[in-house]
């Protein structure tokens, strides 16, 4: 098969795909209906952590579904009428819940996370912003024992998987963070980890490093997708701006590949988990040294180049439905509390979309009978941290060169969840 490549989607996926495919010898075109990360991977907590190997459902989802199903906590929300569309695909996610195949997915992340972040520092370094990388962890925060005691499972996987950590009391916890009203009885921190103050940057300056190696880069929104008759795939543009052909092709459309595969007659059973983002100013002296998870109001604090950025939990709804960013002014209720936070610095909430799949794992990997068409997608929470290891993962299975990864890229086969 030809060396010839077009990855579709320039969010963090698409583009670590672009420049590893490049970097191992194939002539890429990068597609994009916008400029590199400007959907998810421009509004995420920038959060890289090796705590992020525990999915959304995990073993102990099902005690908490009462309160969740609630839908009034920022942390977790959903339009009854997508749930009750989705019944099918809701069982199955909580199906995955149960200990064994939760335990192989946490194997999985993890492997997924270990990968990225190496190949995260070195690109960083590369494209000379090392500079956004602080390597201050990030703080989870109970507002009880009983919260805490709700965690001990977590704590536990933390210790097996060897995720340093250090737990705080109030003291310790006002000593790390002095800006924090002092309403946790107890906070984890998670060490050995990392957040970048412009997810948006990261991605711009790692598309830059496509560009600059001679890669292209194409304004196009794209309509379908299909084989070109001659082994390889077309790719067709909406709103008459062409199409593309090349010998294989990569999807890394995040949210939006549930769509755009539908046109290869592929159903992937991937659904948006939307959440909102807004910036605030610090109250004069107030700051935060990294991310803050306050697990009891549901939202992440984290500090950034323009602000402190709350993000809000898990919104289940249609993907392009209209945003209802009601959880938003929930988890600023929240935040409030527990941070003296300033004025307002957007004039409307972003709102995002966390690609997710039945299993809490990404799909990498070529699709089942149909040679030359490649995925990479699906990474719910962590995509924004997992983007390099994907892209690694990928271009070994598309070299053939799967090698010491092998068993690692075997946990994201697309043929456990699709059959053609
Ligand atoms: C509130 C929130 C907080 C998060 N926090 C974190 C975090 O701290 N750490 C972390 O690792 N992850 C985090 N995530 C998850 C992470 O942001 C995503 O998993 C990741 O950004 C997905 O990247 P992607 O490249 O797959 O998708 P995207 O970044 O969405 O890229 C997809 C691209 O496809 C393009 N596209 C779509 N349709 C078309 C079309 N028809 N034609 C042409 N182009 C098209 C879009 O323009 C877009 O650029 C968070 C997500 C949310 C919503």
């Amino acid at each position: 098969m030809g060396n010839n490549i077009i990855v579709l989607g320039a969010g963090m996926v698409g583009v670590c795909c672009a420049l590893e495919l490049q970097r191992r010898g194939a002539s890429v075109i990068l597609v994009d209906r916008r400029e590199p990360g400007s959907e998810t991977s421009y509004g995420n907590a920038g959060v890289l952590a090796r705590s992020s190997l525990i999915p959304f459902n995990h073993p102990g989802l099902w005690r908490q579904l009462p309160r969740l199903l609630r839908n009034d906590t920022a942390q977790f929300r959903y339009r009854p009428g997508f749930l009750l569309r989705n019944l099918g695909w809701g069982a199955r996610f909580l199906l995955n819940a149960r200990p064994a195949v939760y335990r192989e997915t946490v194997a999985a992340l993890d492997g997924l996370i270990r990968l990225s972040a190496d190949a995260h520092q070195e690109l960083m370094r590369e494209a000379g912003i090392g500079r956004r990388l602080r390597d201050t962890g990030w703080i989870f925060l109970y507002r009880s024992a009983q919260a805490w005691e709700g965690g001990a499972a977590a704590r536990r996987v933390y210790a097996e998987y060897g995720v340093p950590t250090q737990a705080l009391a109030p003291p310790e916890l006002a000593a790390l963070e002095p800006s924090l009203a002092p309403r946790f009885e107890r906070a984890l921190w998670v060490q050995g980890s990392y957040s970048v103050d412009d997810p948006q940057a990261v991605v711009r300056a790692y598309a830059a490093l496509f560009r600059q190696a001679g890669g292209a880069f194409r304004r196009m929104p794209v309509r379908g997708i299909r084989p070109d008759g001659a082994g390889g795939w077309t790719v067709v543009g909406a709103e008459a701006s062409g199409s593309l052909s090349a010998d294989r092709l990569v999807v890394a459309l995040g949210p939006w590949s549930r769509a755009l595969l539908r046109t290869a007659g592929l159903d992937v059973p991937l659904v948006c988990e939307r959440g909102y983002h807004m910036h605030y100013a610090a109250q004069p002296g107030a700051s935060l040294g990294r991310p803050v998870y306050d697990t009891g109001g549901g939202y992440v604090l984290s500090p950034m180049a323009r602000g402190l950025r709350l993000t809000t939990g898990v919104q289940l709804d249609d993907c392009d439905a209209p945003p209802r960013p009601e959880q938003l002014g929930l988890a600023e209720t929240q935040a409030r509390r527990a941070f003296p936070l300033g004025d307002r610095l957007d004039d409307t909430p972003w709102m995002g979309r966390r690609p997710t799949l039945p299993d809490s794992r990404p799909m990498i990997g070529e699709a089942p009978r149909r040679p030359g068409l490649w995925l990479a997608l699906g990474h719910q929470h962590i995509g924004f941290s997992t983007g390099p290891g994907t892209a690694r993962l990928l271009a070994g299975l598309m070299s053939g060169q799967a090698g010491a990864h092998a068993a690692l890229a075997h946990a994201f086969r697309p043929q456990r969840l699709l059959n053609g």
